[in-house]
């Protein structure tokens, strides 16, 4: 789960790292409210889950209150990369040009088994583009997982990154950063930029931090965050029904099987037979015809999907019920665009009965699932996808 910046920094906060001061506002007048408060120039920032919003001009310096409360009117409303901005964040500006900007962060990375801690002197908002052109630029360094990062071993990576100012407060931040990372099974923690002032003290501007989903059974404090309007609205209604399900982008054909290997090769196969998938839907082992059910509702629920390919090879699954499940989706007019399926495994034949009532130009059952993707992946080709 993405967290926005504020609620970031909240978490940094409670770690003990030094968070620039700021405040959350839905509207212009409170946000003039914010600045009055503050005394003093603020910088008004877009809170939406993409990077780079100050390039897409959702981060705004406010020399003054009216200035604050415009570019509020401009930022709340805002269309970035497709999020809508519903709220800002107004922090007491810092001035940036007295001070030095760099970048810290932590991602769990597969290839160390472990986290790796990244520091660059080249911090800001292009930080992107130094991964990508100088990446040399950015230190890397392995946090081992049993003590986490300690003191001197953050302090060896800010020397080597660079990093002027007092080292001891940074090593310290870097720390602090870690161990709410860790305790927060973070999948990426980044502060930037991490702002040096000018006599050295570290201060976190901006911070990216995102929960592992699967940790947050385990994180009652943080569940509060999730935003269900800056989430795809079919993600919510599937976590409701506890599916896998993921929304695909540029995709024409809804897929939905039994486990995550048959849907992960039925997203290939899909490929293969020249479409494009438009989500992945993984109903789970042993499921009854009720969940199949609720699958195929929220798979045709989708407007992009204009064929469903449905892949099941049953072992704990039944066949019969997930027929049952389509057969009872087709009867309440649910189903409106065209299945094509593969089921095999335990009672196969029974679902062949069953089906072979039903069988029509909306279901459609085939021998293989290449066959069945090839169908599928045609129909939606014809009825035009992306
Ligand atoms: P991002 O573009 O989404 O990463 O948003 P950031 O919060 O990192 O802000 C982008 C840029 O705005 C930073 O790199 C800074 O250059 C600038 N910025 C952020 N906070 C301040 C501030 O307090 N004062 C000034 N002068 N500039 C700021
Ligand atoms: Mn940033």
């Amino acid at each position: 789960m993405k967290l926005h910046e504020y609620q970031g920094k909240e978490i940094l906060r409670q770690f003990g790292v030094n968070v620039q001061d700021g405040k959350v506002a839905t509207t212009p007048e409170e946000v003039r409210a914010i600045y009055q408060e503050y005394g003093q120039p603020v910088v008004v920032k877009a809170q939406v889950h993409v990077g780079g919003r100050g390039k897409a001009g959702g981060v705004k310096f406010s020399p003054n209150e009216d200035k604050a409360e415009e570019n509020a009117r401009n930022i709340l409303g805002m269309d970035i990369k497709g999020l809508t901005v519903e709220k800002v964040l107004v922090t007491r500006a810092v001035d940036i040009d007295a001070g030095t900007e760099y970048y810290v962060g932590m991602i769990v990375d597969r290839n160390v088994q472990s986290y790796t801690l990244m520091a660059s002197a080249e911090g800001g908002m292009e930080i992107e583009e130094v991964a990508a052109t100088t990446p040399e630029k950015i230190i890397k360094y392995r946090v081992d997982p049993v003590t986490g990062l300690r003191p001197f071993e953050a302090r060896a990576v800010a020397i080597e990154a660079g990093f002027k100012g007092n080292l001891n407060k940074i090593a310290d931040m870097m720390v602090k950063m870690s161990k709410a990372a860790f305790e927060r099974d973070a999948v990426l923690v980044e502060i930037n930029p991490l702002f040096i002032e000018a006599d050295g003290t570290p201060l976190a501007l901006d911070t990216k931090f995102e929960v592992d989903d699967n940790a947050m059974y385990r994180h009652k404090d943080i569940a509060h965050y999730r935003e269900l309007s800056a989430e795809h609205p079919l993600e919510v209604e599937a976590s409701d029904y506890g599916f896998a399900y993921v929304k695909l982008d540029d995709g024409n054909v809804g897929v939905l099987g039994n486990g995550a290997g048959i849907v992960m090769t039925s997203l290939d196969v899909v490929n293969r037979a020249g479409a494009k998938p438009a989500n992945f839907l993984d109903i789970g082992g042993g499921a009854k015809a009720d969940v199949v059910y609720n699958a195929v509702k929220l798979v045709s629920k989708d407007p992009d999907v204009k064929s469903i390919f449905i892949n099941i090879f049953g072992g704990i699954t039944r066949a019969d019920e997930v027929a049952k499940g389509v057969i009872q989706a087709l009867d309440d007019g649910i189903l409106t665009k065209p299945v094509r399926m593969r089921i095999a495994g335990t009672a196969e034949d029974e679902a062949k009965v069953l089906l072979g009532d039903k069988n029509s130009d909306l279901i459609k059952m085939y021998p293989t699932m290449f066959e069945a993707a090839e169908e599928a992946a045609k129909e939606a080709n014809a009825l035009g996808g992306k």
